[in-house]
């Protein structure tokens, strides 16, 4: 950056530049000049890489060449898009004074902020996701939480009591700008976010926060949020409440609430848990083969964004899910009559948002007058349905029937994109503006007849009456005819075939016109600003109205899905377990060119550990998370893939499923398999539903088998969670005889010569074999390799079966028992395999293997 020093050194335009600039010191300040957006020094530097544009230099300033980048202002809003895309934030800066009377540079002034977590404009915006600024605050190890939508005014604040549960926060709402104080110490958290904003730690001061939320929404304390006592999260929310307002520079009358969300009322699942089930988002960060991929054929973006709200947020509330469930099935016999005109809807809540910060555009009070034309329809669908939920979300939606008779007569049919083109107020509805658009158009008329009389009485029949924004109004004669012209026709321009005039009568008319065309544009302006106006008071039922209307698209489309993909209504209820008659995995059977093998599943308190053997590719993965998928998709209130289901009370999601896309990341595998462990293991619970899917890979075969069997160990006997686990350790198919609460199941194969075929279904008892070589032929490996395997298997089996085994010799075989069993029992001969615990089984019969490897 330029040294301030020299500054008087500057050209009186670089000064006014630098001065805003030090008010946006940290962001790109995009300056008007012209038909230009221009950035100068580091900005330009910035955005010349970031966008791809060139680098050029601008004469001289404090006797330096001035980098300079800039991007034509007609498509400043790819650009805007491009940038916010990369967490980037942008000032607008626009020429405010009058570049005829000002003395040197033009005034200007910084009129709207652009940030990743503010925009509201639709096309910086994807349509069907929620864009979120958060805030986020820590004391000792508890975090406090804030997120805001400015696109609906959702305002939620949340607290947690680890960096688990924070880690998990920031993965489902994944902000698009997060604002933390200087001093955080756990940046590690999301050192990988876009649009990161290091803000004062005065922002967070909790007296501010407080005072500056009872501003916004009008009240005198907190209490009646309920919010008082979280300190944490109300500093959180102060400072980005007053973010927003510093950005948008404008009252935000939509926002007008805060609540608390309460972790006990949704069943939770950590980050991992909730990349692991790919909800809206696969493995590689697309969007392809995900649960919303299937599950989301909302007509309205709106209820698209609440479709993934939901997915990501199952609740624990049968009441809640009740409801959702008896109104799909009272939304089934009209779904299809009842969708399109829904469809005509569209983004209303934006549209509101929009209309909250004075910054609708025409073609959105077209769009809410279109959507308002469908309500008396809608109304007459749903008044069919007897659905008391269904009534309830329709009591919700008003009839603005003089709203849309105002917007019927105020604006026009198709209106151009922007009011300062004019031609958007109706003619009919003010007339004074009607009649300056008379006189403007009146001209026309004039014109002609001015026209004719002129040719006539001079003669010329070349002569014709032209415009062009340069010189206005004037009269063209032909080169040859142009002798002809009287005394009074000045020469305006010359072409190589014409000549161009004007007069006097011609200038005064064309004054008359344009001062008509300007007086037209500033009533229509005057009266878009009174639209407004009329509007905003009605933006809480608008609001209200709106968002009952995207819960109707979402349940709509989700009794359409139960009837196209064949889903039906699970019973949720107060007795532990999951008993699932014929589930499918509801992503796999769509992507799937086969026929989906269906399965089913029993957990109970009595069965509560499923230890899951079979060969590889043989479905361990696919049965596990569709157990999952479909009790979440319970929770959420659909219809799930299943012939039949009953679940009882869960608490949470857990997943653990063999890593590997975090190795890039610097972790190796077996760290992220150690403290995702930990964390099921320190958070279950009886009402949990773990997933464990080949834990201990990640690491060498002995410390990965007790890990395993610890892990088991542990689910089945201390914490009785609901658990699920597959492995490839075939030992631990021995702690269902031990352990009451575990049971074997596995997905069958059939095994022929050195190839197999995978049946999919689920049986009873453990898998009789791994099959691990007959896969490893399907995939290639040589038959040499297979063979010497083969040799290897039958001695590790041989070795397996204690005590007696002829291949290593006794004193070697004692040297590990000793260092293993009980040291009561010293020699080999006195060793009862029977009185060894499981782990010390495991452990000699592990030394021993090592050994003859
Ligand atoms: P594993 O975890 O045992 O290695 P996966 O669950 O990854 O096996 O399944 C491997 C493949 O088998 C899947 O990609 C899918 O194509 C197919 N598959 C799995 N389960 C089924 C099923 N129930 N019906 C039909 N195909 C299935």
């Amino acid at each position: 950056m330029t040294n301030p020093q020299n500054f008087a050194s500057h050209t009186p335009m670089m000064q006014q530049y630098l001065r805003l600039k030090a008010q946006h010191a940290d962001i790109l300040l995009f300056y008007r000049m012209g038909d230009f957006y221009e950035l100068f020094f580091d900005d330009a530097k910035k955005a010349a890489q970031l966008l791809d544009i060139s680098l050029t230099k601008r004469g001289q300033s404090a006797g330096q060449p001035i980098p300079m980048a800039g991007v034509p202002h007609h498509a400043v809003e790819s650009y805007l898009a491009k940038l916010v895309q990369l967490g980037e934030s942008v000032a607008i800066c626009e020429q405010v004074g009058d570049p005829a009377t000002s003395k040197g540079p033009v005034e200007r002034k910084v009129v709207r902020i652009v940030t990743p977590g503010t925009v509201t404009d639709e096309a910086l915006l994807q349509e069907r996701q929620d864009n979120l600024l958060a805030a986020i605050w820590q004391e000792d190890h508890r975090y406090g939480y804030a997120t805001l939508d400015i696109t609906s005014g959702r305002f939620i604040i949340s607290e947690m009591a680890d960096i688990t549960t924070i880690s998990a926060e920031l993965q489902r709402t994944r902000p698009a700008e997060l604002l933390y104080p200087e001093n955080f110490v756990n940046v590690a958290l999301f050192e990988n976010n876009k649009g990161l904003r290091r803000r004062p730690l005065w922002e967070f001061e909790l007296d501010t926060a407080k005072q500056q939320l009872n501003l916004q929404f009008g009240t005198q304390d907190l209490m009646g949020f309920g919010v008082e006592k979280a300190t944490l999260a109300l500093r959180a929310a102060g400072c980005l409440l007053q973010y927003v307002k510093d950005t948008q520079r404008t009252a935000l009358p939509h926002i007008r609430s805060i609540t608390m969300e309460q972790q006990k009322e949704t069943i939770i699942l950590d980050a991992a848990t909730r990349r692991n089930l790919e909800l809206t988002q696969n493995l590689s960060g697309g969007s392809e083969n995900t649960v919303a991929a299937i599950l989301d054929q909302c007509v309205t973006p709106m209820g698209s964004r609440m479709l993934k709200r939901w997915l990501h947020t199952p609740l624990r509330n049968l009441d809640s899910l009740l409801n959702r469930q008896q109104a799909i099935a009272g939304l089934q016999a009209y779904h299809f009559e009842l969708q399109p005109f829904l469809r005509q809807i569209g983004d209303l809540e934006r549209i509101l948002a929009r209309l909250a910060l004075r910054s609708a555009r025409p073609r959105d009070l077209v769009r809410m007058r279109h959507a308002f034309q469908q309500f008396a329809d809608i109304h007459a669908i749903l008044d069919k349905i007897e659905s008391p939920y269904v009534k309830n979300l329709q009591s919700r939606v008003s009839t603005f029937t003089s709203l849309q008779t105002l917007l019927e007569e105020a604006i026009v049919d198709t209106p151009p994109v922007l009011v300062r083109d004019g031609g958007v107020i109706a003619t009919g509805y003010h007339s004074e503006l009607d009649e300056w658009r008379a006189l403007a158009a009146g001209a026309n008329d004039y014109l002609e007849k001015l026209e004719l009389r002129e040719k006539e009485k001079l003669g010329i029949d070349s002569l014709k009456v032209g415009f062009n924004a340069v010189h206005g109004y004037y009269l063209q004669v032909s080169r040859g005819q142009s002798h002809r012209v009287p005394i009074h026709y000045v020469r305006r321009q010359t072409l190589k075939n014409a000549e161009r005039y004007i007069i006097p009568e011609l200038k005064e008319y064309e004054d008359k016109v344009l001062t008509s065309k300007s007086k037209a544009l500033a009533i229509e302006k005057k009266l878009y600003e009174e639209l407004f106006d009329l509007l905003l008071p009605h933006l809480s039922a608008l609001q209200t109205s709106a968002e009952a209307l995207a819960e109707l698209d979402v349940l709509n489309n989700l009794a359409e899905r139960a009837e196209t993909l064949d889903y039906r209504c699970p019973i949720l209820n107060e007795r532990p377990g999951i008993e699932i008659v014929a589930g499918r995995h509801p992503v796999v059977e769509q992507v799937l060119s086969e026929p989906f093998i269906s399965n089913p599943l029993d957990l109970s308190p009595q069965r509560r550990l499923l230890i899951i053997t079979g060969p590889n590719m043989g479905g361990k993965s696919t049965y596990m998370r569709q157990a999952a998928l479909i009790t979440l998709l319970a929770y959420i209130g659909s219809f799930v893939p299943a012939e039949k289901a009953i679940i009882g009370p869960i608490d949470r999601i857990f997943t653990r499923v063999g890593a590997s896309d975090d190795l890039a990341a610097g972790r190796s595998t077996f760290m992220v398999e150690m403290i995702e462990t930990a964390n099921i293991l320190h958070n279950a619970t009886e009402q949990s539903l773990v997933l464990m899917d080949e834990i201990g890979r990640g690491t060498s075969t002995y410390d990965g088998l007790s890990l395993a069997w610890a892990c088991a160990e542990n689910l089945v006997s201390q914490i009785k969670a609901m658990t699920l686990f597959a492995t490839h350790y075939f030992e631990l198919t021995n702690l269902a005889e031990k352990q009451e609460g575990a049971v074997n199941i596995h997905l069958d194969a059939i095994e022929h010569d050195d190839t197999i075929a995978f049946m999919h279904n689920v049986q009873e008892g453990a898998a009789s074999k791994s099959y691990g070589l007959a896969v490893a032929s399907l995939a290639g490996v040589p038959a040499k390799v297979i063979q010497r395997a083969k040799q290897k298997l039958i001695e590790l089996e041989m070795l397996s079966t204690l005590p007696a085994n002829k291949s290593i010799d006794n004193s070697q075989r004692a040297k590990v028992v000793e260092k293993t069993i009980p040291p009561a029992i010293k020699t080999l001969e006195e060793l009862n395999p029977d009185a060894l615990t499981p782990r010390q089984a495991l452990e000699l019969i592990y030394r021993l293997k090592e050994m003859v490897k």
